[in-house]
């Protein structure tokens, strides 16, 4: 049916492919009941876990008593999840506008930094991923994910300052340094000498979790704000506690962002998704008509607001930081085991873990990565995969694990590596 009826490019993960028909907390189960620990998370957005009582009854509530209407009518929710979200964040950002999907939410962020600065050209880092409508498609950086279409112009990529696969030499922070420098030689080369913004993933998600050293940010956001643009941080997946010792992404690089897309656990499922910037830069957008008809509706602002109060009330942040720290240092030792592994890096509860055939050519373990997959799922457990050569092992759960979670997702992988690594 779904062969015959569905858009052909919707893929799956497993040669056998995986029916999920529930969901509680960190556990999904299958059509005859079977259990598994899911530690992707329906693509890091479960993060208060399935079906969380919370959430689902103030959206019940909400859906029993009025389902839409557009923000052209007042509705308590939709001012009220704004104002919320402004408490979560630096000073000055403290103006919310909402949408559907991360894709729109970044396609709205470099339509505002254009209008605002009058400038055009954007930088993205290599191996981002920020959507695939037309503009996300052009700021993603993964040609896997890129039509041979004509894309969205004035958009370029810049090195990334991951240091596993950095063209430069040194420490993560000399690399990060050199690749923030590559942000001056973009400008300089190949604009007019200013631009409209720079966007980035604190941890490159899609990418394979990478990320580079702590003084990344700062330098890159230093160099486009003497050129005139804007810095937009994209907290798709970094957002909302995930990387365990802040709030945001970004914060663990001391830098505040001009712009902050968000979506995926915003909602905990629902669709909602939202850019929040200052007051002077929004009002860049109301120089025209603009309007989203889903976007700040009822149902997903009441989602909102529920996901923010449960991050606060179940302690969700620290869990991230104290499940994390064990579940690295768990894949940590694994490596010192298994040859497969080259990489094991991230923050909070967004791990990655980075198959290569051999340490010294780094070439990738594609289908090794594929067999370990499969061997989780048959175990019971769920993992993501990612990097530009699906060689990367993501590990993103529900904030709410627990050690015995982690402990067993440790064991499972243990095995599936053994597996994987005898074939
Ligand atoms: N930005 C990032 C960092 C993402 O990971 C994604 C989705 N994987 C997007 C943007 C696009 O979000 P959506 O699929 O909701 O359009």
């Amino acid at each position: 049916m779904r062969r015959q009826y569905c858009n052909p490019a919707v893929f799956m993960l497993y040669q056998e492919p995986l029916m999920i028909v529930e969901g509680h907390q960190q556990y999904v189960f299958d059509e005859t009941g079977r259990r598994y620990l899911d530690f992707f998370a329906g693509i890091v957005t479960l993060s208060c876990g399935h079906s969380h009582p919370k959430v689902v009854s103030r959206v019940r509530d909400q859906l029993e008593t009025l389902q839409h209407t557009t923000t052209i009518y007042l509705h308590p929710n939709f001012p009220k999840f704004a104002k919320a979200l402004a408490a979560k964040m630096p000073p000055g950002l403290d103006v919310t506008y909402f949408v559907n999907s991360g894709s729109e939410a970044n396609e709205l962020a470099i339509t505002m930094a254009r209008a605002f600065t009058g400038n055009t050209d954007i930088i993205a880092l290599r191996n981002g991923y920020h959507g695939g409508t037309s503009g996300a498609m052009a700021l993603t950086s993964h040609h896997t994910w890129k039509y041979n279409i004509e894309s969205v112009p004035r958009i370029h990529h810049v090195v990334n300052p991951d240091p596993y696969r950095s063209p430069y030499q040194g420490t993560a922070e000399q690399i990060a340094s050199r690749s923030a420098a590559d942000i001056r030689e973009l400008i300089k080369y190949s604009t007019p000498g200013k631009v409209a913004g720079f966007i980035a993933e604190p941890i490159n998600g899609v990418g394979g979790v990478t990320q580079g050293a702590l003084n990344y940010l700062g330098e890159a956001y230093d160099i486009v704000r003497e050129h005139g643009g804007l810095c937009i941080a994209d907290e798709v997946q970094t957002g909302f506690g995930r990387t365990g010792n802040h709030y945001w992404g970004f914060q663990n690089y001391g830098v505040v962002p001009d712009i902050v897309t968000m979506a995926k656990s915003i909602g905990n499922g629902l669709p909602c998704a939202a850019v929040t910037t200052r007051a002077d830069i929004a009002k860049s957008l109301a120089t025209r008509l603009h309007l989203n008809t889903f976007g700040g509706n009822p149902l997903s602002m009441a989602a909102g607001l529920a996901v923010l109060e449960v991050i606060e009330e179940e302690g969700l942040q620290a869990n991230a930081k104290v499940m994390g720290a064990r579940l690295k240092r768990g894949l940590t030792e694994l490596m010192a085991r298994h040859r497969l592994i080259g990489d094991v890096r991230g923050m909070g509860l967004m791990l990655g873990v980075e198959l290569v055939e051999d340490r010294n050519t780094k070439a990738p373990a594609k289908s090794a990565t594929a067999a370990v997959l499969e061997a989780t799922k048959e175990m019971g457990l769920l993992v993501g995969k990612g990097g530009l050569d699906g060689n990367v092992l993501r590990i993103k759960p529900p904030l709410c694990i627990t050690a015995d979670d982690v402990d067993y997702a440790l064991e499972v992988l243990d095995r599936a590596l053994s597996l994987a690594e005898r074939k």
